[in-house]
């Protein structure tokens, strides 16, 4: 197989258009996703046509306006092209340009944190010129996808892609001001890429079906560890399995011709655990096929007989599974703003994008943080895995000793650990592949910063919304500093040095995963958020909404709907963990151990009457029956407890019970189910182990 053969075959992309759209029309979508605007009417029409006709070639029969609302999946409602039949009874077909740019879905049971009451529940799907529409291949048939943007009847966002693209523009408008100070007269503007490696773990679909917790929540909710875990660390980059790789094969067919570049894929550290990335892209495209990659994994992990699973946190005791968000910035003529070149300590521009870097993650690292924060993802940061949920910057030797040559004798150490000190020489780039930290959740890798904190089933529009934001603010107040600057090198230059000494503390090369780093932290003063619902108030931050507000993100009633969202998500989804605990306790777990004791009791008479010995199996059985007894009465626990759970006035607090009480209740009924899970026989456990789960694929 040729990969050009099928690559972008789905896509209606500029090669398309440029072959089916008359010159003038083309030229004029091109302008509107290179540099914004509307098309005419009547372009629309031409366009929207185009894209019927080659839609009807590629067998899609519907088209749907495909958007982000905020339940963290994408939505789609799906219309034919029919419209009224002829006299004669032939059917026609047609897309219009209206259709084409804006739909209105009954958006009354998306969430929408109280923005939009359902009385006037009007929402507006709205089309994103600047990602390509695409068919998708599906049971129910292909279907024209049509990206759009979701919003409000007032023009609130209320999905993940209108904040991203308001702050794409921003970070190009704040960045090029900067640009034109360093006499660059050519970039028109300034992309953010974005290449996100997509974690995830397969499992026998017949397997998971025995599972109710995985069924209903994604994660095992109970399960002993199995004997072997990632302790050999000879899954990582271990070789391929036959059925794995024939998933992996198929994946990457299906995502090719949706013009997506699949390109890296390896086994990960936990068992049954596996990676696939991407190469990068602009944020916008990267965020749409992120989303169009999950789906398409779990679809073809079903027709493999396999589920994929994007949980954070599939098993507990290995491996979570995360998204490594790799981010740039970068000219539209192709400079990436943060090379740092071969001579860093002489390339003015490049040390303000590091200053610019520290400024925007050190002033920001508690939103940074509740970008990255998700149900899933509690289980992963500062759960003793990779990354910690400290926000801090790994910047490698030759950077950190470049800042402490700006900085001078104020430099405060930057690490914990042994630094090698005053080895500014030596060029980046033959180092940076031995400069890797992996415990860091920031970390600069040559040309491109890897944040590490994003869970693997969430969405990264919200995390690189973020990063655009916040480095749209250190731009503004760098370009606010500089532009009036009488010699600008040297106002540059006394810029960088007051920018890094104030926030020096957030550049950490050591290992984030130590205890010493922990007390050092905190030292330093930097954020240590422990979990989701610490993480969601700093949304209404006076200095976030202050942020969001100034670039035209989000307005402050956005950024109050989405905490209500982001709570009630909490919520919902610890709910329906608490419900698949009781259910799977009391209707499988607890009567299993019955069946098992009743059993043992019977052996115990069966044996004694046979004149043998029986201190064993009566032995086992008053540790069965004591570790049950623990079971049913923190099941009854937790009963109570989830029952009190909607009692809370707001969603803040209903968020903060499931936390803070039926979270631990949650716990304390796991642990003597597990502890029995090893001592009673596995003819009579009700479910598949983590060994069957984790080593059966
Ligand atoms: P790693 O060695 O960190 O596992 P991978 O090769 O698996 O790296 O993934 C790195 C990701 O970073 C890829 O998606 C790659 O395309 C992306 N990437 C490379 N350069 C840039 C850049 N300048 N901006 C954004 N992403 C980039
Ligand atoms: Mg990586």
């Amino acid at each position: 197989m040729i990969i050009s053969d099928i690559f972008g075959t789905n896509v209606f992309s500029r090669a398309v258009m440029k072959e089916r759209l008359p010159e003038k029309v083309y030229e004029e979508v091109v302008s509107v996703i290179e540099n914004g605007g509307m098309l005419s009417t009547s372009s629309a029409d031409t366009v929207a046509d185009a894209m019927k006709c080659w839609a009807e070639e590629k067998g899609a029969t519907h088209y749907t306006h495909w958007f982000q609302p905020l339940t963290g999946k994408t939505a789609e409602k799906h219309d034919s092209f029919l419209v009224p039949p002829d006299e004669m009874g032939h059917a026609l077909t047609q897309l219009s340009g209206k259709k084409l740019i804006m739909g209105e879905p009954d958006a009354s049971s998306f969430p929408s944190g109280g923005l939009r009451n359902t009385s006037y529940a009007r929402g507006y799907t709205a089309w994103d010129i600047t990602s390509p529409a695409f068919v998708k291949e599906q049971s129910c048939g292909n279907v024209l996808c049509i990206p759009t943007i979701f919003i409000s009847y007032t023009g609130e966002a209320l999905d993940a892609k209108t904040p991203l693209l308001r702050s794409v523009e921003a970070v190009s408008r704040e960045g090029i001001r900067l640009l034109r100070l360093f006499g660059n007269t050519t970039a028109k503007k300034i992309n953010a890429y974005v290449g996100p490696e997509q974690e995830y773990f397969l499992v026998d679909r017949k397997l998971l079906e025995q599972r109710k917790d995985l069924i209903y929540t994604g994660r095992t909710l109970f399960g002993a560890s199995a004997p072997k875990g990632q302790e050999l660390d000879d899954h990582y980059f271990g070789k391929i399995r036959a059925r794995v790789g024939s998933f992996m094969h198929d994946v990457n067919i299906a995502l090719w011709k949706y013009g997506i570049t699949a390109s890296t894929q390896h086994n990960e550290v936990a068992p049954a655990q596996h990676e696939l990335a991407p190469i990068f892209s602009t944020a916008n495209v990267a965020v749409d096929q992120n989303n169009l990659t999950m789906e398409t994994m779990k679809r073809i992990a079903y027709e493999h007989g396999m589920s994929c699973l994007l949980h954070e946190k599939p098993y507990k005791g290995v491996n979570g599974s995360g998204k490594h968000n790799n981010w740039s910035l970068g000219t539209d003529d192709g400079e990436n703003l943060f090379r740092p070149g071969k001579h860093p300590e002489d390339n003015l521009q490049f040390q303000l994008m590091l200053a610019c870097v520290m400024q925007a993650v050190d002033r920001h690292a508690d939103l940074l943080r509740e970008a990255a924060a998700d149900v899933g993802n509690d289980h992963r940061l500062g759960a003793q895995e990779a990354p910690p949920s400290i926000i801090s910057i790994f910047v490698g030797d030759h950077l950190a000793s470049l800042i402490r040559k700006i900085i001078g004798k104020e430099f405060e150490d930057v690490t914990v650990s042994k630094l090698d000190t005053g080895v500014s020489t030596v060029p980046l780039l033959q180092k940076d592949t031995s400069d890797r930290n992996r415990t860091s959740p920031f970390a600069f890798t040559g040309n491109r910063f890897e944040f590490r904190m994003v869970g693997s089933s969430d969405n990264i529009a919200e995390c690189n919304t973020v990063l655009n934001a916040i480095m749209a603010e250190a731009f503004c107040d760098a370009a606010d500093a500089l532009e009036n600057a009488e010699n600008f090198e040297e106002a540059c230059k006394a810029y960088i040095k007051e920018v890094m000494t104030k926030h020096q503390r957030i550049v950490f090369n050591g290992d984030g995963y130590s205890d010493e780093w922990i007390a050092e932290a905190a030292r330093r003063g930097l954020p240590n958020i422990p979990c989701m619902v610490e993480a969601i108030p700093v949304l209404t931050q006076p200095d976030v909404i202050d942020l969001f507000q100034k670039f035209n993100i989000f307005t402050a009633a956005e950024l109050e709907s989405r905490k209500e969202v982001s709570f009630e998500t909490y919520s919902h989804k610890m709910a329906i963990e608490a419900r698949t605990m009781i259910h799977m306790a009391g209707k499988q777990y607890i009567p299993a151990i019955i069946r098992y004791a009743a059993f043992l009791g019977e052996s115990i008479s069966s044996v004694e009457a046979g004149g043998g010995d029986a201190s064993v199996p009566r032995k086992q059985l008053r540790k069965i029956t004591n570790l049950l007894n623990h079971a049913t009465e923190a099941l009854e626990t937790l009963e109570v407890v989830f029952a009190q759970a909607d009692n809370h006035p707001t969603a803040q607090e209903t968020a903060r019970y499931y936390r803070y009480s039926v979270v631990p209740a949650m716990e304390n009924l796991r642990a003597p189910i597990d502890e029995l899970e090893m001592i009673v026989s596995s003819d009579f456990w009700p479910v598949p182990s983590y060994g069957d789960l984790m080593y059966d694929v």
